[in-house]
């Protein structure tokens, strides 16, 4: 069973994803973790992330591990933990630029396939292109939408102390990175032709998982 779910950042892709993995015994993979990842080992290796040729160059660089243990799911960047750090405002502002840029793309969504077919129960995998072009014989996909307003109050809320903005600053900065991730040229955010659109504005988290169950179980 390999479950796509994709849609903009703030719509409940992760909560979602871990919960229904957890309930149907299923692995996880958040594959916006992964370019999170690359783009903190970038920032922190001196690789300037504007520079999409020096972005390129450096793509195949940091081994890039996933733990798919819904419970406990963790990323790694060369060895180091990097579960902290890829959640940083500054990696948020770059990582568009850097999954933009198509070598990032071809090792990440190596990796992607890799893991899914590994996993011998089934997966749910979360993220922008998934249902489109990372596994498009996924037997379910799902694409999760929600209003400006909800997007950004449920990210304003998941940032803690120094981080939380204004419900303005962060609704403005999604809105900057979805922009970024809709109009790239490889693989940009966008539903996939037989995927179920969800709009989750009005729904309770669990709502959500139960409306994807109730899908899988069809
Ligand atoms: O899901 P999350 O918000 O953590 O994703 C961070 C970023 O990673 C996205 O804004 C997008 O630039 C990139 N991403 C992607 N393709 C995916 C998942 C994430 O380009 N499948």
């Amino acid at each position: 069973m390999i479950v796509a779910i994709d849609g903009p950042a703030g719509t409940g892709k992760s909560s979602t994803s871990k919960a229904v993995a957890a309930k149907l015994g299923l692995s996880y993979l958040d594959t916006g973790a992964q370019y999170r990842a690359i783009t903190w080992w970038m920032l922190t290796n001196g690789v300037d992330v504007n520079d999409a040729d020096a972005v390129a160059a450096a793509a195949g660089k940091p081994s890039i591990v996933s733990g798919t243990d819904p419970a406990e799911p963790t990323i790694f960047a060369d060895g180091q933990d990097a579960s902290g750090p890829i959640r940083t405002q500054e990696v948020s502002a770059a990582v568009s630029a850097v999954s933009a840029v198509p070598e990032v793309r071809t090792v990440i969504t190596e990796l992607q396939r890799t893991i899914a077919a590994g996993a011998e129960r089934g997966i749910v995998v979360e993220g922008r292109d998934i249902g489109t072009t990372v596994l498009p014989d996924a037997d379910l996909k799902v694409f999760l939408t929600a209003s400006a307003e909800a997007r950004a109050a449920r990210r304003s809320g998941e940032l803690k102390g120094k981080e939380a903005t204004d419900l303005g600053a962060t609704r403005e900065a999604l809105a900057k990175r979805d922009q970024a991730d809709s109009s790239r040229k490889t693989s940009p955010l966008k539903k996939a032709d037989d995927a179920v659109e969800v709009d989750t504005t009005e729904l309770s988290l669990d709502q959500v998982i139960e409306c994807v169950v109730t899908l899988i179980d069809k």
